[in-house]
């Protein structure tokens, strides 16, 4: 597929490629929509084993931005960065610093944050070229690392979803299969354990999961094994694509909440998980906790303030169940329909107000 042709599939804006020769920079940042602010998304700095892969991975996760931040209601466009090659080797100050400039150059437009590859010191390195960063360390005034909100955030959705089906969003006795114990995944075993659920993980890094039997008494089982455990809550964490037709014909679970983004393979899986009587909630309303804590950077970080826009996360994701319940509808149709809603009426009455609309 032609890049014209990528960019016109899902209504893109606009990519801009920036390229540095003496650091190896090839970088690609793809805007989704600016329709409701700055497309805030991180950047993703990973060996690539093509340029049309780049390229499809910046349009996807743009996209997903873009309807992230509309679900959860914030003044925020979506868009991505992606860099080409292996941080480990290539990630110099002066690359980081040439792609800021890129950044620069769209004038705010694109506002970037880290992703898989990225730190938050490389957002202070890049914050050295361009004003268009967040995710800065707290002592920074950033909001320091994403993942507790989103861990916080997933907690929510799970309440949310445990009301809907048992009647009561108390999640003590409830077990829990957390796939993937990283950051967000840690993060939620932890706050799981406090509300009394049990919890069983895997994780292909042994020592995550033995801090997890450790700390929070988890119950561990092998990564391909995850998908078969009996358990109410069934929680992918790791990377995205985890429910794939052979993996959802697997699940012994109520339902799917999790932080992956992306977690389904297909949009078939979401029909898949209907048939099966499993609840999906979906993930870029489950996971939005990471932009909501970073979006509060804009005005003068304040975590309390913060924490009170996650916990809106909750009743998001109940809204959504309601409209797809009442409507006969899947939660994923729902939860377009509400982050479409959102552009289009909110959408044009910031046009309105930059002047670009009479
Ligand atoms: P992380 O890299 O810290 O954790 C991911 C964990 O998954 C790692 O421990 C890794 O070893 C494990 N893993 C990888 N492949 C696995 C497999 N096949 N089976 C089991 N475990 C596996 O990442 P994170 O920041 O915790 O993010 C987790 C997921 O949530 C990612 O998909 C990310 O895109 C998404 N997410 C994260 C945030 C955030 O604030 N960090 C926000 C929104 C979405």
């Amino acid at each position: 597929m032609g890049v014209f042709e990528a960019i016109a599939s899902d209504t893109h804006e606009e990519v801009l490629y920036g390229h540095d020769p003496m650091s190896g920079l090839r970088a690609i940042i793809a805007i989704h929509s600016t329709a409701l602010g700055p497309a805030l998304g991180g950047t993703r700095f990973y060996p690539y084993a093509s340029e049309e892969d780049a390229l499809c991975d910046a349009l996807r996760l743009a996209k997903g931005m873009t309807y992230k931040s509309a679900a959860a209601g914030l003044d925020l466009g979506g868009g991505k960065a992606v860099i080409i090659g292996d941080p480990s080797t290539i990630k110099t100050e002066r690359l980081l610093r040439a792609f800021a400039r890129v950044i620069d150059s769209l004038g705010g437009r694109y506002v970037t944050a880290e992703d898989v590859g990225t730190t938050t010191a490389d957002m202070i390195t890049i914050a050295s070229e361009t004003e268009w960063v967040t995710g800065l360390p707290l002592v920074h005034g950033g909001s320091g690392d994403p993942s507790p909100a989103t861990a916080r955030g997933v907690m929510g959705a799970m309440r949310a979803v445990a009301e809907y089906l048992w009647g009561s969003d108390d999640l003590s006795g409830k077990t829990v299969a957390v796939q993937g114990v990283g950051k967000v995944g840690a993060s939620l075993v932890e706050r799981l354990t406090k509300q009394g659920a049990k919890t069983i993980v895997a994780d292909v890094n042994a020592a995550a999961v033995t801090e997890m039997v450790a700390h929070h008494g988890s119950v561990t089982v092998g990564v391909d094994e995850i998908f078969d455990v009996d358990c109410d809550i069934f929680a992918p964490c790791a990377m995205g694509g985890a429910l794939s037709e052979s993996t959802v014909d697997r699940l012994r679970c109520q339902a799917v909440v999790g932080s992956a983004n992306n977690q389904l393979e297909t949009e078939a899986q979401a029909d898949q998980l209907v048939e099966q009587g499993i609840l999906y909630a979906p993930d870029f309303v489950v996971n939005a906790g990471g932009i909501i804590n970073i979006a509060d950077e804009f005005q003068n970080y304040d975590w309390k303030r913060a924490i009170t826009a996650i916990d809106q996360i909750s009743d998001n994701v109940h809204q959504v169940l309601e409209t797809a319940r009442r409507r006969g509808i899947k939660p994923t149709t729902a939860a377009i329909e509400m982050a479409e809603e959102r552009i289009s009426s909110i959408g044009s009455i910031n046009l309105k107000r930059r002047g670009h609309a009479s």
